[in-house]
């Protein structure tokens, strides 16, 4: 891990690049990007920096911890840390479609920093992450003609995917919770994350979600405390609760049999938000249940395994 000093990072891409030669070639006084002396207050920082895991796959999350407040940087995006206890967290979301490779995670602290907006050359700590290839399997779906004119209904499904989009539109910046992620249900995940799936041999979607199977009427449970953004009847999920966690993170759940919660709401980590069913477009009971970072489905087993 290095600490940095540079005004590079105000610009982006292949702007950068450009930039950068051009600045090398005829005035290399003027770019400047170094590692600067560290003094010892700051090794703490350096320290305290770190990344979980530092190889991850595509469809994963990230977390990252920091002693200090600042923002992080990732694919040239940034996200605020969010006090919690007493450090300050991060969650990355690795996307599906994330390139392989080595990827540089950025970190501005507050306390070396004017704000981002001043102009001023920003310095940062920088760490590695490297996305390694993960391969998603197919799945092969056989359903019914009547359940099959359902996923054809392209107006109901753009209504969903509109009321999905407002519930996520505002997220909490801080976090709303203060112990670890617990599982909604126990139950055997039938269909994983990632899938590619055919419906009646039709190419359809891919599965952003995992598919918990439990008996009709068990009880899900809130995987950590929250505020309720949407708790309704939609067109393909049926019954559906989705849970603001802050952070940009968001818990979803769908086919539920009934609804306990309503919009609005502040749920406590294992309150009962519903039940198990088979409302919507859904060929049995079981949990349809997704994580959202930053806006990006992510791999809830692997969510719960870093969030524990
Ligand atoms: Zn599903």
């Amino acid at each position: 891990m290095t600490l940095n000093k540079g005004c590079g990072n105000l610009l982006k891409g292949k702007y950068l690049i450009v930039l950068s030669l051009f600045l090398l070639v005829f005035n290399s006084q003027v770019y400047s990007q170094k590692i600067i002396n560290v003094d010892s207050s700051l090794h703490s920082v350096l320290k305290h920096f770190s990344l979980f895991p530092t190889v991850s796959y595509p469809g994963d999350a990230v977390l990252v911890r920091s002693i200090t407040d600042g923002v992080v940087e990732f694919n040239e995006t940034k996200y605020r840390l969010a006090k919690k206890g007493a450090e300050y967290l991060a969650v990355l979301p690795i996307s599906i479609d994330q390139q392989t490779g080595v990827q540089e995670v950025l970190l501005y602290p507050s306390e070396l920093n004017d704000p981002p907006d001043s102009g001023k050359c920003q310095e940062y700590l920088s760490a590695k992450i490297t996305i390694e290839e993960k391969a998603f399997s197919t799945q092969y779906l056989e359903v019914t003609e009547d359940q099959q004119a359902m996923i054809q209904n392209e107006e109901e499904i753009a209504k969903d995917r509109q009321k999905f989009l407002y519930s996520i539109a505002n997220p909490t910046i801080n976090a709303l919770f203060t112990d670890s992620f617990i599982k909604p249900l126990d139950g055997r995940i039938t269909t994983k994350f990632g899938f590619t799936r055919y419906i009646n041999g039709v190419l359809d979607s891919r599965h952003m979600a995992i598919d918990i199977a439990a008996a009709e009427g068990t009880p899900i449970f809130a995987p950590n405390s929250g505020r309720v953004v949407l708790a309704e009847y939609l067109y393909l999920s049926g019954n559906r609760v989705i849970i603001d966690h802050g952070m940009g993170l968001f818990s979803s759940f769908s086919h539920l049999s009934a609804l306990n919660v309503q919009a609005g709401d502040s749920v406590a980590r294992g309150e009962i938000l519903g039940n198990v069913g088979s409302t919507g477009f859904s060929t049995g009971p079981h949990l349809h249940h997704a994580i959202y970072v930053h806006g990006y489905s992510v791999n809830p087993e692997q969510f719960y395994s870093l969030m524990r």
